[in-house]
């Protein structure tokens, strides 16, 4: 392991150890609303291999949601009061489904309708989908996933060459042109992910970074983000073809009480499995229901033991071998995570309670 994987891994263990000690001990627990936001996989197909991603290892079902299954869950979800709807999949990307549009429109129409989230690499959109999509009514956060801060670099991260980067470019400008004629809603955010030394400051050339200072300088947030998560030792350093990108491990996060993400980042996959959590599970060991068989809300309650069992092992300390080797994990008992729901936060014991009553 490369000395400054090592230092920032044992630096958030550190971290993560003395703040869920702390909160464990004074009995403090701070659950994310449970209604926060609901994920929905559109589709489970990219368009990109990432080299940090376990797309390209093929451990999960690849298909698209059909628009009826998709009015289904949602009508589902809004019958229990999800506040977001969060349309992306863990692997994969909402624009390789050819029914994206139509399933926004579904979701803007309704009245009184949740919040819209999007995460997209943006190679797969065309101009006339972002026009629409950052006029919608509800859409509340649209980011954009870069990888790499220049060909070379996005070729060694997506796997993929030429025709792929133009159509990043040619789609940047697109948002460009929007925000310049003040189309573009304030959900709109860049995150770069590169090498550690890339700097948005610098002047150097180069056609991304040209467009991406450009974007700025419009108001867009662009974000550089380097620190990679190993997904459980799935994702190794000879994965990385020499970028100097650090990779945490998993493995040496300490875990002290169940994780956040079961709370408020459930997932309903493609395949209508619903996955414990949207994050980092790309297994079995996550899922918690299957809605070809159980409703949503059956799955979501106290009367679900898969659900509620998942919880209880993981407050023991017996966590999934996924979880095992996550450096995702955030605990219930962290101070830090109490804001990170804009609903708010409540206990583990009315946690349980507001399950039973549902
Ligand atoms: S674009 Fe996202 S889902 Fe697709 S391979 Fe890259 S990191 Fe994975
Ligand atoms: S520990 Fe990781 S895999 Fe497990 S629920 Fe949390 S984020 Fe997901």
């Amino acid at each position: 392991m490369r000395l400054l994987d090592l230092y920032l891994t044992l630096r958030l263990a550190l971290s993560t150890a003395v703040h869920t000690l702390a909160g464990r001990v004074k009995g403090r627990s701070y659950v994310p609303h449970p209604r926060t936001m609901l994920f929905i996989e559109p589709t489970s197909h990219c368009n990109l291999e990432c080299s940090f991603c376990t797309y390209r290892l093929d451990r999960h079902p690849r298909l698209t949601l059909d628009m009826e299954r998709f009015e289904d869950y949602v009508a589902q979800a809004r019958a229990m009061g999800f506040a977001d709807m969060v349309l992306t999949p863990i692997n994969g990307d909402v624009f390789m489904d050819r029914t994206i549009l139509d399933k926004l429109r579904l979701l803007d129409r309704l009245k009184d309708g949740p919040g819209i989230i999007l995460y997209t690499n943006l190679i797969g959109a065309s101009a006339e989908q972002l026009g629409e999509i950052l006029a919608l009514a509800r859409l509340k956060m649209f980011q954009v996933s870069i990888y790499g801060h220049d060909f070379e670099t996005f070729r060694r991260i997506t796997g993929r060459g030429q025709v792929q980067f133009r159509r990043l470019l040619a789609n940047l400008e697109t948002i460009a042109d929007l925000v310049a004629q003040g189309v573009v809603p304030q959900a709109l955010s860049i995150c770069v992910r590169t090498e550690r030394h890339y700097r948005l400051e610098d002047e150097a050339s180069g056609e991304l970074h040209v467009l991406l200072r450009r974007l700025i300088s419009l108001g867009i947030p662009v974000s550089v983000q380097s620190c990679l998560d190993d997904w459980g030792g799935l994702v190794a350093e000879t994965d990385l073809d020499g970028l100097d990108m650090p990779l945490i491990r998993g493995r040496l996060i300490p875990k002290n009480g169940a994780c956040i993400e079961p709370f408020y980042n459930v997932q309903i996959l493609a395949d209508g499995r619903v996955n414990a959590c949207a994050c980092r599970s790309v297994g079995e060991d996550l899922i918690i229901g299957d809605l070809r068989q159980d409703d949503l809300k059956t799955i979501l309650s106290a009367r679900n033991p898969a659900y509620t069992g998942l919880i209880e092992r993981q407050q023991k300390g017996d966590f999934p071998q996924t979880c095992r080797g996550c450096s995702f994990y955030r605990s219930i008992y962290d101070r830090r995570i109490r804001n990170a729901s804009p609903l708010g936060h409540m206990s583990l014991e009315q946690f349980h309670t507001f399950l039973s009553r549902e």
